[in-house]
């Protein structure tokens, strides 16, 4: 049996934090998540709460934690493009001033710490798809940049940390991932369309429609996230984990409805600046370097989630921030 562990998980009450913690406790180990429920509400774990091995911290990582743990997962931070630009200064806070802390503590205690990085890394990329080479096309002062430049700085500090301090890291750059337990008032694409045909209106494409993602689902995100914590130790990163199969937002819009059976249409928005045009991992070295690639395919991982909403109890849900997609610049 595996060493059993104490294990911080930073925004672990979040979409992709709540599975991870799913994760961690069945398999015995001690875990303690801290989430100030800026973008998540406590449903997402309270089948947790009373769990001999869980425990729950309202925290705000942009100030210290002092904790004795074996590893950390480091997920705080808004990750939709409304929410994280509700606020862009506290989002640049809690992926600089969070990165800073928790490499604190895990270089106090020598705890390895992994750092949930993003695709944004690469911006509006101008290399297709995207490999970990690519150094990216990131507008600096645009309405993206507190999440973009963040996570970038926050990079820059876990590498630092490493060559400087020797903190065992572990980087990993996610790409668009979707699944039971996004938050209903999440605002990203997925959620978005498969509740506005679940609700019979209309969904909102941004722009045309042409612009490109490539969506993983929960289960495989997380496999990538425990492989890469237990990879050697010169396996650090960064590393992209996604899944390759791009789809257009046209596409998926139609896809949902066909698949939620909706008698909605689609009606167009203006496409938010600075939204990227294309986006597709390169999974060359998780595949060869953790033996790790997604499994579960947009049909049945879009099956899942839609499932999931269909009997979502939405009044038990508040909206993160007022934004909408028509209050931001
Ligand atoms: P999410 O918004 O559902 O979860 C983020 C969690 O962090 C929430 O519970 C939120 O309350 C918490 N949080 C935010 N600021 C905090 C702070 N200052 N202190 C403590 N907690 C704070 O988003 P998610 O999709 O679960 O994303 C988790 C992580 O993965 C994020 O770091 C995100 O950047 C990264 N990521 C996610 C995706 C994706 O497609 N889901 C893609 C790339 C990167
Ligand atoms: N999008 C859309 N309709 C929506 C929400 C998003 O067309 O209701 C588009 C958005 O413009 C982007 C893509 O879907 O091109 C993915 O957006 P999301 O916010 O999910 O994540 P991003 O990859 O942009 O961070």
């Amino acid at each position: 049996m595996a060493q059993l562990k104490r294990i911080l998980v930073t925004g672990g009450a979040g979409f992709l934090g709540s599975h991870l913690c799913d994760y961690l406790v069945r398999q015995g180990h001690d875990v303690i998540c801290a989430d100030n429920f800026f973008t998540s509400q406590k449903t997402t774990i309270e089948h947790l709460l009373d769990c001999h091995n869980f425990e729950l911290i309202r925290h705000d990582i942009t100030h210290p934690l002092w904790l004795e743990v074996d590893e950390i997962y480091n997920l705080a931070c808004p990750a939709s493009p409304i929410h994280y630009q509700y606020n862009a200064i506290k989002t640049i806070k809690t992926s600089v001033l969070g990165a800073i802390h928790m490499l604190g503590l895990a270089k106090r205690v020598h705890a390895k710490i992994l750092q949930s990085s993003t695709s944004e890394v690469y911006g509006d990329p101008q290399v297709h798809p995207q490999d970990e080479e690519y150094r990216g096309h990131v507008n600096p002062i645009g309405p993206r940049a507190c999440y973009d430049e963040g996570k970038r700085c926050a990079e820059t500090l876990f590498f630092d940390y490493h060559r400087q301090n020797r903190v065992n890291i572990r980087v990993a750059r996610i790409f668009n991932t979707y699944g039971p337990r996004m938050h209903p008032y999440d605002g990203r694409v997925v959620s978005n369309f498969i509740l506005q045909a679940l609700a019979g209106e209309d969904l909102t494409v941004y722009g045309d429609g042409s612009q490109s993602r490539s969506f993983c689902y929960v289960d495989d995100l997380i496999a990538g996230l425990i492989v890469l914590m237990d990879s050697p130790d010169d396996c650090i990163g960064p590393i992209n984990l996604g899944n390759p199969v791009e789809v257009s937002m046209r596409e998926l819009a139609e896809r949902v409805i066909a698949m939620t059976g909706s008698s909605s249409s689609i009606t167009t928005l203006p496409l938010p600046a600075d939204d990227p045009v294309r986006r597709q991992p390169d999974i060359t070295i998780a595949r060869q370097q953790l033996n790790w690639q997604p499994r579960v395919g947009l049909e049945q991982g879009l099956g899942q989630t839609i499932e999931y909403f269909r009997t979502l109890d939405l009044s038990r849900y508040r909206k993160p921030t007022p934004n909408r997609p028509d209050t931001i610049k």
